[in-house]
């Protein structure tokens, strides 16, 4: 199968599709890669290292699109890429299309199989696709939560572990599931104090289990949330409730109360944040104030490291990648149903009812 990996063109997306280890590993099944110019230089993956992996560079997005058989890329595909798509083409990349009804109509109209990373599961009812951008999110949101802290940004003035004979910052985590257990993880290597709420006691258990002693885990409450913000130096915001927007967990009162210089990272603000006070902001202007307590929420936080973020996208893309070169895309999404729960549309039609019902269309 010919691949095909243009440069990504949505503002500010320096991610790519394919990694050269992944085209090597790719070629040595035997299919043949041609990646645009270009397409990994900002992350310095240089066309060199795409040649030496076996791959043929080209000039043009264009030349990309009209000779691949599938496509491999990062963000949904942007309306002059969607131009350029065929039918019966394979687009494998994020998609979001549940609250993006144009770029739904161009994939219909454009007759391709676009399977988007997104909604591909796995046995254990999670979705394998997404957990490394989270993992990312989590681990970032308390390096620019520290940074935060810091009196430029408005900050406390505090040193996330302290030092000898001056007490560490507490950190308080909302949600302890991926992005949450790695910010905990993240928050207790610098030695701060960290706590993790959640209203799952099963997830409480496995954290305990996970980190023992050095995490504290409470069950979320109104008053255990309030208690702790109260007390928070740092409060990351990392709760999810699937196919919904962000609970609210922590209210505009209950910021207007919180310690002067204190910080909020919300993370889940991609799900519309989930605290009172957040709205989306971006790498080029991060944060805000309200009532003198600093909001950091990046809606797209693992652009802000692309290159680590695109290695570990393609350590989970690159199995199913392989399975649809290899088997072509019929008995790919035949012979696996979760990646075929990726699938949302298929030559011509909507095959996703989460984004059927949320357009409000036929699937
Ligand atoms: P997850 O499903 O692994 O974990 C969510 C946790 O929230 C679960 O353990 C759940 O029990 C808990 N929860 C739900 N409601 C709660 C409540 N009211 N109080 C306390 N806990 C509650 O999800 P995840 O992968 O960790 O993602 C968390 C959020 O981060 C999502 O909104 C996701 O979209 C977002 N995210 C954002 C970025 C970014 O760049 N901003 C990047 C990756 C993920």
């Amino acid at each position: 199968m010919l691949i095909g990996v243009p440069k990504e063109i949505k503002n500010l997306e320096f991610r790519v599709g394919l990694t050269p280890t992944s085209v090597r590993e790719l070629i040595t099944h035997g299919h043949q890669v041609i990646v645009q110019k270009n397409a990994g230089f900002e992350i310095d993956l240089d066309d060199d290292s795409y040649i030496a992996a076996g791959a043929e560079i080209v000039d043009t997005a264009e030349e990309v699109f009209a000779r691949a058989d599938m496509i491999v890329k990062v963000k949904e595909p942007q309306p002059s890429e969607l131009k350029m798509l065929r039918p019966d083409q394979i687009l494998f990349t994020y998609l979001h299309l549940a609250p993006d009804p144009d770029q739904t109509r161009g994939l219909i109209d454009s007759g391709c199989v676009a399977i988007a990373y997104e909604t591909v599961t796995d046995a254990r009812g999670g979705l394998p696709l997404l957990a490394p951008m989270s993992e990312v999110a989590g681990r970032m949101s308390i390096q620019a939560g520290a940074h935060c802290l810091e009196m430029r940004q408005g900050g406390r003035g505090m040193l996330l572990g302290g030092v000898p004979g001056v007490s560490a910052a507490k950190v308080v985590i909302i949600g302890g599931g991926v992005v949450g257990t790695n910010a905990a993880r993240m928050a207790m290597g610098m030695e701060a104090h960290v706590t993790v709420l959640d209203k799952s006691i099963r997830r409480l258990q496995e954290l305990d289990f996970q980190f023992g002693s050095k995490l504290n885990t409470v069950f979320s409450t109104v008053d255990a949330v309030e208690e702790h913000v109260l007390d928070a130096d740092l409060v990351v915001g990392a709760v999810l409730v699937p196919g919904a927007a962000a609970p609210k967990v922590v209210s505009r009162e209950l910021v207007s109360r919180m310690k002067r210089g204190s910080v909020l990272v919300d993370v889940a603000i991609d799900q519309g944040g989930c605290f009172a006070t957040s709205k989306a902001t971006t790498h080029n202007d991060p944060i805000y104030m309200v009532d003198d307590v600093v909001h950091y929420c990046v809606a797209n936080m693992p652009g802000g490291v692309a290159r680590t973020s695109t290695f570990a996208l393609n350590n989970v893309t690159l199995p199913y990648t392989i399975a649809l070169a290899d088997k072509g895309y019929k008995k790919a999404l035949a012979d696996d149903p979760h990646l075929r729960n990726g699938l949302n549309v298929y030559r011509g039609k909507l095959t996703y009812e989460a984004v059927a019902h949320d357009l409000g269309t036929d699937y």
